[in-house]
């Protein structure tokens, strides 16, 4: 796909407009990797808040240790729309604290990690806030999903988050897009993980 651009506009606010295609994933597909997964980090943002999909999110996180996989949390300190906002509705989910981790504790352990699940965040999770001076969002820290071995975005579109850029992350080799709701998508892949 190299060579070839999304059908996005450009991002309003500057910045190099990602180039490739992005893979899409259905929810089977990301079961299977969930399931052959030792190593997985959730990041949430604000669409886990708008879908209110933290219950889910909790019931998928206990079926996987139950299978002995290693689930943890990475919150980035601006996710959501307000300060503490994903812990707050992870604890509501009844989320265990130990395994809910801020960024810096757990940004260096992406590289060992077998699965990112990206659910409703975007800016958070944008590498060109490291790699294009010229991005709105540049120098802003933030999550290296990229590096794990393969990275899931779950989110509606190709929209972008509430800085108003692309995310490059979207178009990398090792990235899927998990698209939907992410209640609705969510509760699919739980599903296909119990059957
Ligand atoms: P973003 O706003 O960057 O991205 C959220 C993404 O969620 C969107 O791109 C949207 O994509 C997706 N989404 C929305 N609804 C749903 C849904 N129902 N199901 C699935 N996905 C959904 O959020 P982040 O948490 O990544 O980053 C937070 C941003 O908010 C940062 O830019 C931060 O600076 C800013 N901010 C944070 C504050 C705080 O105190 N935490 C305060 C003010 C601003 P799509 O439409 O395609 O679904």
């Amino acid at each position: 796909g190299f060579g070839t651009t999304s059908a996005k506009p450009m991002a309003a606010a500057g910045g190099a407009q990602p180039v490739g295609e992005v893979t899409p994933i259905t929810a089977l597909e990301t079961a299977e990797l969930l399931r052959e997964a030792k190593s997985v980090i959730i990041v949430p943002g604000y669409g886990m808040a708008v879908a209110q999909a933290q219950h889910t999110v909790f019931e998928i996180t206990k079926h996987l240790r139950e299978k002995g996989v290693n689930v943890r949390f990475g919150i980035h300190p601006v996710a959501g729309r307000m300060p503490g906002h994903m812990n707050v509705l992870l604890a509501e989910a009844k989320v265990p604290y130990d395994i809910v981790f801020e960024m810096d504790e757990l940004n260096d352990d992406f590289p060992a990690t077998d699965v990112t699940m990206v659910i409703g965040a975007n800016d958070i999770v944008n590498p060109s806030a490291q790699d294009d001076p010229n991005s709105p969002i540049a120098g802003m820290p933030v999550l290296e999903v990229w590096k794990a071995k393969t990275s899931i975005v779950m989110k509606r579109s190709m929209a972008s988050g509430y800085a108003g850029v692309d995310n490059p992350l979207f178009y990398k080799d090792n990235n899927r897009m998990l698209f939907g709701d992410a209640k609705k998508m969510l509760d699919e892949v739980l599903t296909a993980l119990k059957a």
